[in-house]
């Protein structure tokens, strides 16, 4: 039998430093479970060409691996400086101009890509550029010009970001540019799309709409970054399928010091609300250029495992780091630890609520059996996932083996914490057969041996024997075959 896996799930960006022959095979065997594609960088054709070489080599590695496309979103961006960049000092004026026709930035000044900037801009408003590492603070607005006073020393270089403390800037989630690229997406085929600085309901909404009328079904992702994300949560998290805590433009935003809070606030919601959540940004900074985390890295990553999160994300890390290969190892390692060292007690607060669905009451039932009868794991018989996903809110002990002849569905489960996507098609099969022949498939890949016993579950429409809502209690025999326990 197999140790313990690992059930929080790790999220990978791709970068310059992750295209290297063989690299991907390296992340995948590390245990990456989803690559995210940044469209903020690199042109389409080039994250077209990683996301086909990410399906080669999962197949090469045999690994099921979901592809996770970042939109852009309206980050607002400064415009480049004929040096490449600048030292400011405290107390130096600077000014951004939000003018398409600016010049190329200089000592005084420089262009700023959102022209709306000025009306949402007033005296004493604090801008913050590269994730808060130059401050600026407003003195006035003339037309285009937001006329400024320096708040720290330091340097400021092209195309960095801006962020309004407090948050309040007008402009809607949804650039032309993403929405372009959803048609794009699209085509390549993700699993994922995310939605970066979201404000609420409507833009996942929106977001869904238009990939739906490119017969997209990837799942969704609200990247939770601003302000008004916060006062809009609950709606957004109920429009999402999946949500991210992107700490790095939210701490600029709302400050630091909120972090802690609202990373457990969201994931809480999130889980409340039976979706998926990823928590992401800088979880493993140092390691960009060294070869081992910090300590205080260490403890962040294992403490997102213990507020619940299904997945944590490498950033610069893997994309653009020195060791892309050993930050998902470190990050395998301390998941794993976490997980071992505080195992959590199921969560049954839903069954005090009155449920509304069979499946979802099969889905309890079916916890509280793997929970109290003691099993090795719980089978899924799933189409879409979605039974995984309910399953996989418990958090309970045993593993959830989710199995579907669906490629999607698989990649889409690949996110889920507790959840291990296995694929077989039980197409003309009974129910028995489909039991006994899943079964069959886990045996072989060691993950069950003779003795175990598993709770098993078919809670969705199987394609040829309908929706019987089913749960049984089989024991695995000496011969690798399942047989019924009880008369469940
Ligand atoms: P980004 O999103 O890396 O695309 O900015 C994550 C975050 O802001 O934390
Ligand atoms: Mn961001």
């Amino acid at each position: 039998m197999t140790e313990r896996q690992r059930r929080t799930k790790i999220l990978a960006t791709l970068g310059p430093a992750t295209d290297p022959p063989g690299v991907l095979e390296d992340l995948f065997r590390a245990g990456v479970n989803v690559v995210r594609l940044n469209f903020s960088h690199g042109d389409p054709s080039g994250q077209a060409k990683r996301a086909a070489d990410v399906r080669a080599a999962a197949a090469r590695v045999g690994a099921e691996v979901g592809i996770l496309a970042d939109l852009p979103g309206p980050k607002i961006r400064i415009e480049r400086f004929t040096t490449g960049k600048i030292t400011l000092k405290t107390g130096e004026r600077f000014d951004l101009v939000a003018d398409p026709n600016a010049p190329m930035g200089d000592q005084n000044q420089v262009g700023v890509s959102y022209l709306g900037l000025p009306q949402d801009v007033g005296p004493g408003d604090v801008l913050l550029l590269d994730d808060g590492l130059m401050q600026l603070s407003v003195v006035e607005v003339q037309g285009p010009r937001i006329v400024c006073t320096v708040l720290n020393d330091g340097v400021l270089s092209d195309r960095k970001g801006l962020n309004k403390q407090g948050g309040g800037l007008s402009l809607g989630a949804l650039t032309e540019r993403d929405k372009e690229l959803i048609g794009i997406v699209a085509k390549i085929g993700v699993d994922f799309i995310a939605v970066s600085f979201c404000r609420n309901a409507e833009d996942m909404n929106e977001a869904r709409r238009i990939a739906q009328s490119h017969g997209c079904d990837a799942a969704l992702v609200s990247k939770v970054e601003r302000t008004e994300a916060i006062e809009n949560l609950t709606e957004i998290v109920e429009a999402s399928d999946v949500v991210m805590v992107a700490r790095g433009d939210l701490g600029v935003e709302i400050g630091d010091a909120e972090l802690p809070g609202l990373q457990k606030k969201i994931i809480r919601e999130s889980l409340a609300q039976n979706k998926v959540v990823i928590t992401a940004t800088q979880m493993l900074q140092s390691m960009v250029e060294s070869p081992i985390p910090t300590r205080a890295e260490v403890l962040d990553v294992a403490n997102a495992v213990i507020d619940g999160t299904d997945a944590v994300m490498l950033s610069a890390e893997t994309a653009a780091g020195a060791y892309p290969v050993r930050a998902v190892e470190a990050m395998a390692r301390i998941c794993l630890g976490a997980e071992r060292q505080f195992e959590t007690d199921a969560d049954f607060s839903k069954a005090a609520r009155n449920l509304e669905r069979a499946d979802q009451a099969i889905a309890m039932a079916t916890m509280f059996l793997s929970e109290h009868v003691g099993v090795r794991a719980i089978v899924a018989m799933t189409e879409s996932g979605g039974t995984a996903r309910y399953l996989s809110r418990f958090r309970a002990k045993a593993p959830i083996y989710a199995v579907t002849r669906h490629d999607g569905a698989r990649r889409q489960m690949a996110m889920m914490r507790d959840v291990f996507p296995i694929n077989f098609d039980s197409r003309g099969l009974t129910p028995r057969e489909a039991a006994r022949g899943s079964i069959r498939v886990l045996v072989e890949a060691n993950l069950l041996t003779g003795g175990d016993r598993v709770v098993f579950t078919s809670g969705e429409h199987m394609e040829t024997h309908g929706a019987t809502n089913t749960l049984r209690l089989l024991e695995v025999g000496p011969d690798g075959r399942a047989s019924g326990l009880g008369e469940l």
